[in-house]
């Protein structure tokens, strides 16, 4: 945070030499620049919902590690990845459009080829890897994080003008009572009628 952030080229980035100068940056992306969010969006979202800004901030630092003995040491690359804004969705429960509020925050291992980051996802599972490239589409990898950060079943926090009578079950899902039929319509059970013909002896 207190390196000065370097201007990138979000859609072109040298995602290799980032990582090796310990690279800064910090920026913002604007929905309709992420056609994959647009597409989440809910349909009766405010026309502003393209506006919404994304602002993330990018560092890349590299790990050394001692290679055999004799060998050179090995450099492992690295990027965290922060993104914040938000999307608007359709809340389950009542059905309205809120905006939910995505705030993710990723450490990726930067390798050169498929082959590698085969070879590096199985050798440690506790990071994900990601190809990195000389011209890296960091927007991509902005919509993927933001993509994974949705809700499998959006809903408010707690839902605007929704009465606790009408929140029925265990997930809240707000359905209206089914109305009582009037009592004369009301056909006894096979076994109330059973006990009636007991009593009548
Ligand atoms: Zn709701």
């Amino acid at each position: 945070m207190t390196q000065p952030t370097q201007p990138i080229d979000p859609r072109a980035l040298d995602l290799f030499a980032f990582c090796r100068a310990g690279g800064e940056a910090a920026s913002e992306v604007a929905a309709r620049d992420l056609p994959r969010i647009i597409a989440e969006t809910a349909a009766q979202a405010p026309a502003s919902a393209a506006d919404e800004v994304f602002a993330y901030a990018l560092s890349g630092f590299v790990e050394e590690e001692e290679g055999e003995p004799g060998a050179p040491a090995t450099q492992r690359l690295f990027v965290d990845l922060t993104v914040n804004g938000r999307v608007w969705l359709d809340c389950q429960r009542c059905l309205r459009v809120f905006a939910q509020d995505i705030a993710t925050d990723m450490c990726f291992e930067v390798v050169a080829s498929e082959e590698e980051a085969d070879a590096a996802s199985m050798d440690d599972d506790e990071v994900d890897v990601i190809v990195g490239a000389r011209r890296f589409d960091l927007l991509t990898l902005i919509e993927d994080e933001v993509l994974l950060a949705l809700p499998v079943a959006p809903k408010h926090d707690v839902c605007p003008e929704v009465h606790e009578s009408l929140v029925t079950g265990a997930d809240g899902l707000a359905e209206p009572e089914p109305e009582e039929p009037p009592e004369e319509e009301k056909r006894p059970s096979p076994f109330a009628a059973l006990a009636g013909l007991k009593t009548k002896h």
